[in-house]
């Protein structure tokens, strides 16, 4: 940690593949691509770390083929961090192609009905194929509302996930360390050495528990017993209020170690970013502003814009006059609605583009606020921009 402001931190998170200046938000690229997007694209805009989707890259192409191919990294063409996620919140949406036991969860392929078990074990596996810099434990993913039984049972069970997580995780990290597939020479990045000291894999817990504080803490302090690099707080933005949201993220974080990264794990909105930096949170990932883009949805400093609204037919301005994005210094809105309505590719490009400068300038302006002790202020603005009923829709 290089500084805070109230209990918002500012720190560098050290990955095999190079730091992360935290708070952070990672782009999702689900099948080992940012949708509309190439990896120059994602260092264009500021990327310094991505999510990949451990679900989707299993089935398809498998991680055993990308190990083969020198391991996620040099498969996709991105040598900055990755991390992937363990599975499991795909394997949970599946709804009915999905039964869960102690074992872990027993699926249906959504590419051809093929049935798959994914343990604990197996989950921690993939990963070390994928040769991520940070994986993720197999949790179980509770949907909102949910009883005390329920989410007490649920995490539990997660916790016991968690043990085994680990217990594998360690096992390979034993057997040499490094799975078969860790590339090699890593495109020249530096190998630095995270807080563990073994340049490799970090793998983190993930807290659960609903929106039940009692739970939330039981699971955060057994999960922190067990003794990960990091800690995630899980299976919240699946449809509470907001306000439940942060309280819940509030109450969490003062039980997980100061000197680890905190990741909020699919979350959210512009607002939601700076509200749960104000309460410890460094790391974010959400589909929002990739999947927003192509819908014509524009996360501007005025608020939400629709680009296919038809007022936009003529306006010669910049989707943001305030952005410096590729987007914003070279096409009007005119242009951009015209790109949608036509159906262009281009349009999902620009429009991501835009709307990962977005996210990526509000960590750096989360940062700078940090670092000026003045994150109340950055608070105040995004709540007030973001409150509004989006521009012209
Ligand atoms: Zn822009």
């Amino acid at each position: 940690m290089t500084g805070t402001d109230g209990r918002a931190r500012l720190g560098e998170m050290a990955t095999p593949h190079g730091p992360v200046q935290t708070p952070a938000f990672m782009p999702v690229g689900t099948q080992g691509a940012v949708k509309a997007m190439l990896p120059r694209d994602l260092i264009e805009v500021g990327a310094e770390i991505i999510l990949a989707n451990t679900y989707h890259l299993y089935l398809r192409p498998g991680d055993e083929r990308i190990a083969r191919h020198g391991g996620l990294h040099r498969f996709i063409g991105w040598d900055r961090p990755i991390l992937t996620d363990s599975g499991g919140y795909q394997a949970f949406s599946l709804g009915e192609r999905r039964t869960i036991d102690e074992r872990g969860i027993t699926f249906q392929s959504h590419l051809d009905g093929s049935e798959h078990l994914l343990t604990p074990e197996k989950a921690t596996d993939i990963q070390a194929n994928l040769g991520s810099d940070i994986a993720m434990v197999l949790d179980e993913c509770l949907g909102y509302p949910a009883t005390r039984d329920e989410a007490a049972a649920s995490m539990e069970r997660t916790l016991r996930w968690e043990a085994r997580c680990r217990r594998r995780f360690l096992e390979l990290r034993d057997e040499g360390g490094e799975p078969a597939s860790r590339p090699g020479g890593d495109h020249g990045a530096l190998p630095r050495r995270g807080p563990e000291g073994v340049g490799g894999q970090a793998q983190f817990g993930i807290v659960q528990g609903g929106t039940h504080i009692d739970i939330r803490v039981a699971s955060a302090q057994a999960t922190v017993e067990l003794g990960f690099e990091a800690y995630a707080v899980g299976g919240l933005s699946v449809g509470e209020p907001p306000s439940l949201m942060y309280e819940t993220i509030g109450e969490t974080t003062p039980f997980l170690p100061e000197d680890r990264p905190r990741y909020l794990m699919g979350a959210g909105t512009p607002v939601d970013l700076v509200e749960a930096v104000a309460l410890g949170v460094d790391l974010f990932d959400c589909v929002m502003p990739t999947r927003n883009a192509r819908n014509g949805q524009l996360f501007t400093s005025d608020g939400r814009l629709n680009i296919k609204n038809a007022r936009y037919s003529d306006d010669p301005g910049p989707a943001d006059p305030r952005c410096g994005c590729y987007t914003c210094r070279n096409f009007s809105r005119a242009y951009l609605r015209h790109l949608f309505v036509a159906g262009e590719i281009a349009a999902a490009t620009l429009n991501t583009l835009h709307n990962l400068t977005f996210y990526l300038d509000t960590m750096k302006r989360i940062r700078e606020a940090i670092s000026f002790s003045s994150l109340d202020q950055l608070k105040e603005d995004y709540r007030r921009v973001f409150s509004r009923r989006p521009v012209n829709s």
